[in-house]
């Protein structure tokens, strides 16, 4: 479905991309991930044709995706790019602005299809109101609606649930991957936050200096993380003896060759991070109960 090939991109001489290559196939979610400056959001332009390429091609299906070199208008029918500066028009309502797309051909069709949206991503409510009196995570909303009201053969997600406030971000994530797989919609979204990944993305793939350094599943990725980059995305951990280890992954035993002394516990509501000095260096590790700074004692590694 979607193919890109030899990829490579900059913005002026430094190179940003070089030499990218994966596809995807129909249906299938997939999540870019990577520092903040990694490339992640130039990634998703250049799918969708936003700038040219310095090489390499991009196809969906047998069309090759070009950018303004090439094409009069940016874009294509068929994909939608959320972007993290979402652009809607704030003197129009919120049901004016995700029918922005929809003919008004079948004037009750569309407003089925509207309400069917206002519903997925919970904003009912507000379907009159405009847009410029909504929070940014309401507005966050708004623009994920209407990148779907279409339904696009495939949807880029650029950070698409960082205004949205934490009451609502586990439903709504659900609600609207779901909704994705049901109409087999095929979905490559950039983050950060692994939260928007595990448990619904089929396939990660990490960027990293310029290239992409890492694919594979999230479970993959998360029990064989190759590289602390790829650690720090799933959650704390330390490095022992060479070794990438979890916080989750160490337990407080009797007795061992690895002896802490405790800096400081942090609440995290089912268990307590434990932040603690091995040889010299931080480690991190889970515990039911918070611990007295400066006790020491002994950690084992289960796996
Ligand atoms: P990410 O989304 O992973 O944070 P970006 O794709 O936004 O990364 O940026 C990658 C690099 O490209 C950064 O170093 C950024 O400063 C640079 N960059 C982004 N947009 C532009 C632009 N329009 N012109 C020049 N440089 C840019
Ligand atoms: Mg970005």
């Amino acid at each position: 479905m979607l193919q890109v090939k030899e990829l490579s991109f900059s913005y002026d001489v430094r190179p940003i991309l070089s030499d990218i290559n994966f596809t995807v196939s129909k249906g299938e979610h997939v999540s870019i991930i990577g520092e903040s400056g990694s490339g992640k959001s130039t990634l998703l332009k250049l799918l969708y044709g936003e700038f040219d390429l310095d090489y390499g091609c991009v196809y969906w299906k047998d069309t090759q995706i070009l950018g303004p070199k090439f094409n009069l208008v940016i874009g294509y029918d068929f994909i939608k790019y959320v972007a993290q500066e979402f652009d809607l028009m704030p003197y129009i309502s919120v049901e004016e602005n995700i029918g922005q797309f929809l003919s008004n051909f079948y004037p009750e069709k569309k407003q089925t299809r509207i309400s069917e949206l206002l519903e997925v991503v919970e904003l009912s409510d507000f379907a009159k109101t405009k847009i410029s009196l909504l929070s940014g995570g309401q507005k966050q909303r708004v623009a994920l609606a209407r990148a779907l009201a279409k339904e696009p053969e495939l949807i880029l997600f650029d950070e698409p649930f960082s205004h949205i406030d934490s009451f609502k971000k586990h439903r709504l994530r659900r609600r609207l991957f779901k909704y994705l797989k049901e109409k087999e919609i095929t979905c490559i979204l950039a983050t950060h936050d692994n939260e928007d990944v595990l448990g619904y993305s089929d396939r990660i793939l990490v960027l990293d200096d310029c290239k992409i350094t890492t694919s594979g599943t999230p479970e993959e990725l998360y029990f064989n993380p190759v590289k602390p980059l790829i650690a720090a995305f799933f959650g704390e951990f330390s490095i022992i003896k060479n070794e990438i280890i979890y916080a989750n992954q160490l337990k407080v035993v009797e007795q061992s060759n690895l002896k802490v002394t405790v800096i400081n516990s942090y609440f995290k509501g089912n268990y307590y991070l434990i932040e603690a000095e091995l040889d010299g260096k931080t480690i991190y590790f889970n515990n039911k109960t918070t611990i007295e700074n400066k006790s020491e004692m002994f950690l084992e590694v289960i796996k």
